[in-house]
């Protein structure tokens, strides 16, 4: 009797390695995990062993405890939160999710009205929706979608990982109809539609089907269905005393699991299966002909071969024998920008080192570390001769610096070395990826890195290159580096301009972090620079938010307009006709009488009629008149008291007036 297990069978690799981190984490701490790990009582029994309880409420945590994020992810929020107690996460979100938390992230930032379709009730779904400041519409099949409000705005989708993809495209049909722009994300993962594609073709090979997982697990339930539609001796099992007892007929029998079933389940059923076999002594003799497979290979010997497929296990490698090369997935799990549907495409080539050529089970392991490794140590010699940078990524904090690994090849990065300014705290760097030079190499033990060489290196290089091509008038993209009562310094790239308050904005500002905070990124204009002593002043304010930009479109000679009495001098009034656009009411243009004071016949904030005399663009001037439209008469205005008791105040504000207007006439002669 033959026994074939579907190689996409069990957990996915996403829960296999929340499982795997829980169960082979020692912390000497508390530890929990964020919601129930994975939807397996037997699972969740074994953690509770350990002393590893799911939590929900971040009220019971202290400081030091350790949480354990599963494979769905949480939100932005949850984070934040953890991370403020000062409690130590273990991060095991499928980084098929993670990519979906980044792109609904970005999206919310530049204003787009995310759609998420998938079950609102899931945590996953819950999780992605954290992203975007729970601001995203759910929508769970295309009644959903219909109800939605039409919209002008552009809308962009993402479906939960194990959404169905005939599901999706329907409802983005109905999205497309009632947003003006909507871009559609694939964010389904392909470890289900995998795992029923080929329990449906193996069903179809075999006499009898074994289907192993909880009999509530609506993913198993489905296989069955499968299954049972192609082979009509199709079991659903829990475990292994469930097995049925087999006809003597059966030649061929398929093994699948659900997503939820431990690996440990399916071993068991496995080897109870053999024991049966054992039974039917003389129908197969496995070890013999696996033995025959692979006399040709050699152990540490580097072969290069296809890949054909991968499990939550294994990654499956077609090496040109009988049989295949398994590369285990823990080997590709380190490197945070893995991404299984384009590292593990079927067909892509691979170097691997041959470990075992037999691993028992008639498979040969192969090792992609060990030749990344080998081959690392080989590009890190040529880095260090031609001072050239690579990229690492930070593995560990230690004692006085960080760990990073480059293809296996472990760099030490003193803390010193690790930026071009002080880190006080190095943690927010570990996983992240960066370029660093390599400024001692003693020995395969002893490589020492450093980024800040490379960070000044880039900066005095990017500053070279703004210094050559620095204009006035130019336009640059930079960050607030800090604020100051006199303005804003902004990071142009290796250069760091000043954005004098003054420039902040074409409205009075009194202190610049009421416009600017540090961090933003700004667009920011030249207006003067000194080569010489590296100084550049900046302007933020933007022509088109200038109120006086293209003026004489709004206004003409001769237009009446309303405005409001701002403020009164001696000789006339400034009246408010927009935000940040004054003219002037000379005294002589209020009324056809004469007049003393303005007082006489308006007070500040009356709105009043007028008609456009004269504009200077240039000079920021707009001469108005009063007695053109509807002339003022003192004697049929009511007199403010105070103007009343200031009738016979001293002249000094008839020459003062005299002057101002002398000095208007003047200008406009100019
Ligand atoms: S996204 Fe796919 S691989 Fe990741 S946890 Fe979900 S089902 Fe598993």
């Amino acid at each position: 009797m033959e026994i074939k297990r579907a190689k996409y069978s069990g957990f996915c690799f996403g829960v296999d390695k929340a499982v795997k981190t829980a169960f082979e984490l020692d912390y000497d701490g508390k530890v929990y995990t964020w919601g129930e790990l994975i939807h397996n009582q037997k699972v969740i029994d074994e953690l509770g062993k350990k002393g590893i309880k799911a939590i929900d409420d971040i009220g019971i945590l202290k400081e030091g405890d350790c949480v354990i994020i599963r494979a769905h992810g949480i939100g932005k929020k949850i984070y934040e939160d953890l991370n403020s107690l000062n409690v130590t996460i273990l991060d095991a979100t499928c980084p098929y999710v993670k990519r979906i938390h980044e792109i609904v992230k970005k999206e919310h930032e530049d204003g787009n009205q995310i759609i998420i379709a998938g079950n609102p009730e899931h945590p996953e779904v819950i999780g992605i929706n954290g992203w975007c400041e729970g601001k995203a519409l759910i929508v769970a099949d295309e009644k959903d979608a219909e109800a939605l409000p039409a919209s002008d705005k552009k809308a962009v989708v993402v479906a939960q990982t194990t959404f169905k993809r005939a599901k999706y495209e329907d409802i983005c049909e109905v999205l497309k109809k009632k947003f003006a722009f909507v871009i559609k994300f694939d964010t389904i993962c392909n470890a289900t539609v995998q795992r029923q594609s080929e329990a449906e073709s193996l069903s179809r090979e075999v006499d009898l089907m074994i289907v192993i997982g909880g009999k509530n697990s609506s993913n198993t339930q489905k296989l069955y269905e499968i299954c049972k539609e192609n082979c009509s001796q199709t079991y659903l099992i829990e475990n292994a005393d469930e097995l049925p007892p087999f006809d003597k007929n059966v030649r061929r029998v398929g093994i699948t699991a659900g997503a939820s079933t431990p690996e440990m389940v399916i071993k068991e059923v496995f080897f109870h299966m053999e024991d049966m076999m054992n039974g039917h002594e003389g129908e197969m003799d496995f070890s013999k002909a696996l033995e025959m497979t692979f006399t040709e290979l050699r152990t540490n010997e580097i072969i290069k071969g296809k890949i054909i497929g991968y499990n939550n296990n294994d990654v499956f490698v077609d090496i040109g024998y009988k049989a295949d090369g398994l590369i285990p997935m823990e080997e590709f799990l380190d490197d945070p920008d893995f991404d299984p549907e384009r590292d593990l495409k079927d067909g892509k080539e691979i170097e691997a080192l041959v470990v075992k050529i037999n691993d028992g089970e008639g498979n040969v392991v192969l090792s992609k570390k060990k030749v990344d490794s080998i081959r690392g140590f080989e590009m890190v010699k040529e880095a260090f001769k031609n001072n050239t940078p690579i990229e690492v990524v930070i593995k560990e904090i230690v004692k006085g610096g960080a760990v990073a690994d480059f293809k296996g090849v472990r760099i030490f990065i003193p803390a010193s070395q690790i930026s071009d300014r002080y880190v006080k705290d190095l943690e927010p760097y570990k996983d992240k990826k960066v370029k660093l030079l390599i400024t001692e190499m003693a020995n395969k033990r002893r490589i020492v890195g450093s980024c800040r060489a490379i960070i000044e290196k880039e900066k005095a290089q990017k500053a070279e290159e703004f210094w050559n091509g620095v204009e006035d008038g130019k336009e640059y993209t930079g960050t607030v580096k800090s604020l100051t009562k006199f303005g804003a310094f902004v990071d142009l790239g290796g250069v760091d301009g000043l954005v004098h308050v003054s420039e902040l904005s074409w409205k009075k500002v009194d202190d610049p972090s009421s416009i600017l905070s540090v961090g933003d990124v700004v667009t920011v204009r030249v207006t003067s620079f000194d080569k010489e002593k590296k100084k550049i002043s900046l302007s933020y304010r933007k022509m088109e938010d200038n109120p006086w930009y293209n003026i004489e479109n709004r206004y003409t000679v001769g237009d009446v307009v309303t405005g409001t009495v701002l403020r009164m001098v001696p000789f006339g009034v400034f009246v408010e006709l927009e935000e940040g656009v004054e003219g002037l009411v000379h005294i002589s243009q209020i009324s056809n009488v004469r007049i003393g004071r303005p007082e006489e016949v308006l007070t500040v904030g009356q709105k009043i009629e007028m008609k456009i005399m004269d504009i200077n663009v240039d000079l920021k001037k707009i001469s108005l008149s009063i007695k053109e439209v509807n002339p003022l008469d003192p004697e049929q205005e009511e007199k403010p008291a105070e103007v009343e008791a200031s009738q016979d105040e001293p002249t000094e504000h008839a020459e003062e007036m005299t002057n101002t207007i002398g000095d208007i006439i003047n200008e406009k002669k100019d």
